[in-house]
């Protein structure tokens, strides 16, 4: 499918560029230490159509960790290496209305609910995917979950060994999550190796280029427009899509939803990444977050462009 012609998306890109660029708006995360030492002002946007065109704006080679957006991926991993329903029977498909790290949400879904009432796109449901993950050992699982990345991106992905080093001496608060998963019989065996390489694959590093790349796979049925490789199982792709639109912004998916119509995943790290099936891949990364986590700048940017282009896929064509 085709959306505007390539000067317009152009021109759509630059406007938002220039529209937010001097926001001063929210404010890096800082409850891991090395987030909050990232450049508040780097900005990039990248969008990547469903045919391979790369459009991008601003700072598109400056790179942050991934965080939470790496939370799409290893669900698709899982998924891809035990059907979708995998996920939907151990973790849930539900938003929980809670914090993306709240044990609240835990205790409420075992007692109150009775199962798997969670999602993989908070911390506990993501864990428990990254505990899911294949392989014989610790480098196993985590070469597999490195390269479906990089596959994604298109190009080999790296990680931040700062961010990583600073989040698994802080990540208290997640192991105490791990435990909990464990003793509720989520995560089957080794929680501490399930948030060890959770840390880590919250500690890749990618520019806004890897993620509209990352974003427009999705948005291309799971075959990455630029390399052209099926990077993940076609039919698995909209059940990925169907928990980036219920819980991809914490506590305001919803109101993203209402405003783009847009499956997204956000990160602390400042990258937010949108799909607009069968048209386009679009990312932002800018540090500065709003009080519910998300990047500022990336939800104006990627929401005017999107309206722009006709992005929202519940909108009349
Ligand atoms: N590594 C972060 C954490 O677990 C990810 C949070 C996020 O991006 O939402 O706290």
């Amino acid at each position: 499918a085709q959306i505007k012609e390539a000067d317009q998306v152009q021109s759509a890109l630059n406007t938002v560029y220039t529209k937010y660029k001097d926001s001063k708006d929210g404010k890096n995360a800082d409850y891991i230490p090395a987030l909050a030492r990232v450049d508040p002002k780097i900005y990039g946007i990248a969008l990547v159509t469903t045919d391979g065109k790369i459009y991008t704006a601003g700072d598109v080679k400056s790179e942050v960790s991934i965080q939470s957006i790496s939370k799409v991926f290893t669900m698709a991993k899982v998924m891809e290496e035990q059907g979708p329903d995998a996920i939907a029977k151990r973790i849930g498909v539900d938003a929980t209305g809670m914090r993306f790290n709240s044990i609240v949400a835990v205790e409420f879904a075992e007692k109150e609910l009775g199962g798997p009432e969670i999602n993989p796109l908070v911390n506990p449901g993501a864990i428990t995917a990254t505990s899911m993950v294949k392989g014989k050992s610790r480098d196993e699982v985590w070469k597999s979950i490195l390269d479906f990345h990089s596959a994604f991106a298109g190009r080999p992905l790296s990680v931040n060994e700062e961010v990583f080093k600073s989040e698994a001496e802080t990540n208290q608060r997640n192991q105490a999550i791990g435990s909990l998963m464990y003793a509720y019989g989520f995560i089957k065996d080794n929680p501490g190796q399930a948030v060890d390489i959770y840390t880590e694959q919250c500690a890749i590093s990618v520019n806004a280029k890897d993620l509209a790349t990352m974003a427009a796979t999705l948005a291309n049925g799971g075959k990455n427009p630029v390399t052209n490789k099926q990077v993940m199982k076609s039919q698995n792709v909209p059940e990925v899509l169907a928990v980036m639109a219920t819980a991809g912004l914490y506590d305001d998916s919803g109101k993203w939803l209402y405003h783009t119509g847009l499956p997204a995943k956000s990160g602390v790290g400042g990258g937010l990444i949108a799909v607009s099936p069968g048209k386009f891949g679009i990312a932002v990364v800018s540090p500065p977050l709003d009080e519910a986590g998300n990047s500022v700048r990336a939800q104006r940017a990627i929401t005017d462009v999107s309206n722009t282009l006709g992005g929202n896929p519940y909108a009349p064509a």
